[in-house]
């Protein structure tokens, strides 16, 4: 069964633009036809609404593909322009500096396809397909196995990427294999072995592969209603636990186990500690919450404040999990 397709058809690779020029639309922001394509690229797009933090400066130019081909076209422009290119997949564990980000920042939220297989019981995803919407999609279907997952607010690729994790379960423990764009615009199917798979690590991280496709493996035949009630009490938990309310990335810090990062922090007593807009949060002080107005810097800068305090009263530096992308001040 398809569930969904990709919305609309903008954006998509097209024979009629081949010929369309460059539009300067003021004299800070330019959009271009990507070549071969009906998908602009624009420059100093902001990239505050691209994250779960709603921070971040623009970037240099930014793309946003709803399909397969658009996205290669999209790399291979950027590699005959000597562009750098940074996935962006639901920002939800992201912090873009103030400043922005050089070279083509590609956000594949756009890039939708879901099938459930019924003889397999395999769930094949396209990288922007959101995690909560799956996991309450296959919970309707009386699917099992994605019930952990409702409370992530991020896409199939930014978990594949992250081995995304909740209630003792994690991306890897249910991934069949994930479909990679290479750097030279080709496609390769990676097992999770091939993909070096630890706790919330992966290969992917810090390389130039992009996740375009991802299959799981779950359990059909269930009783859907026992499925939507055991997703809705991992969700009511969530919404009882974590600050839900503010604009965050989850988890700031690696558990450096056998500790929790959440309780040292608590421990060092810096719940409710504030720099500028961002505050580490009142009920779960491993995460940082934009409070309102809170700048990169802001966020940054606690983080910093944290690790040293913490340093200091436990000799345990804490290994950040959110991925700070673009240029920080060392100093605050
Ligand atoms: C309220 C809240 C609760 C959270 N709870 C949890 C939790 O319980 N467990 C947990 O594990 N995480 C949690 N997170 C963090 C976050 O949701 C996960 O890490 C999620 O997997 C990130 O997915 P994303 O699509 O937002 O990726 P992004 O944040 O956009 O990107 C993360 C990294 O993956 C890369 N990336 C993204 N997509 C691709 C792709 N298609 N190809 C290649 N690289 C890509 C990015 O470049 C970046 O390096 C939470 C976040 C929030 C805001």
């Amino acid at each position: 069964m398809t569930i969904s397709q990709a919305a609309g058809n903008v954006c998509t690779v097209s024979t009629l633009a081949t010929e369309k020029q460059e539009t300067v639309n003021s004299a800070e922001s330019q959009v271009i036809y990507l070549p071969n394509t009906d998908c602009t690229i624009k420059s100093q797009a902001s990239l505050s609404a691209f994250t779960s933090y709603r921070v971040g400066g623009a970037a240099e130019w930014f793309l946003a593909p709803r399909n397969l081909e658009t996205l290669q076209a999209g790399t291979r422009y950027a590699k005959e322009r000597g562009l750098s290119v940074t996935i962006v997949g639901a920002g939800s564990n992201l912090l873009v500096s103030d400043r922005g980000l050089p070279g083509l920042v590609i956000a594949t939220r756009h890039l939708r396809h879901s099938h459930f297989d019924q003889e397999t019981g395999q769930l094949t995803v396209a990288a922007g397909e959101s995690i909560p919407s799956l996991a309450w999609a296959a919970a309707e279907l009386g699917w099992e196995g994605l019930e952990w997952a409702v409370g992530i607010p991020g896409t199939v690729g930014g978990a594949v990427v992250m081995n995304a994790g909740a209630h003792n379960s994690c991306i890897a423990d249910m991934l069949v294999s994930a479909q990679i764009l290479l750097p030279d615009g080709t496609l390769e199917t990676l097992t999770p072995a091939e993909l070096g798979y630890s706790y919330r690590t992966s290969l992917l991280q810090g390389s130039d592969l992009i996740v375009t496709q991802a299959t799981l493996q779950l359990q059909p035949g269930a009783d859907p209603a026992k499925v939507l009630a055991v997703t809705k009490q991992h969700k009511q938990h969530r919404l009882t636990t974590q600050p839900y309310n503010f604009p965050s990335c989850g988890s700031v810090f690696r558990n450096p186990k056998p500790y929790s990062a959440g309780w040292l922090i608590e421990q060092t007593g810096l719940k409710g500690f504030q720099i500028g807009g961002a505050q580490v949060a009142q009920l779960h002080a491993n995460f940082i919450v934009n409070r309102g107005g809170a700048k990169a810097s802001d966020i940054f800068c606690l983080i910093r404040h944290i690790q040293h305090q913490v340093q200091d009263r436990w000799s345990i530096w804490l290994e950040p999990e959110v991925k700070m992308l673009g240029e920080f001040q060392p100093a605050c």
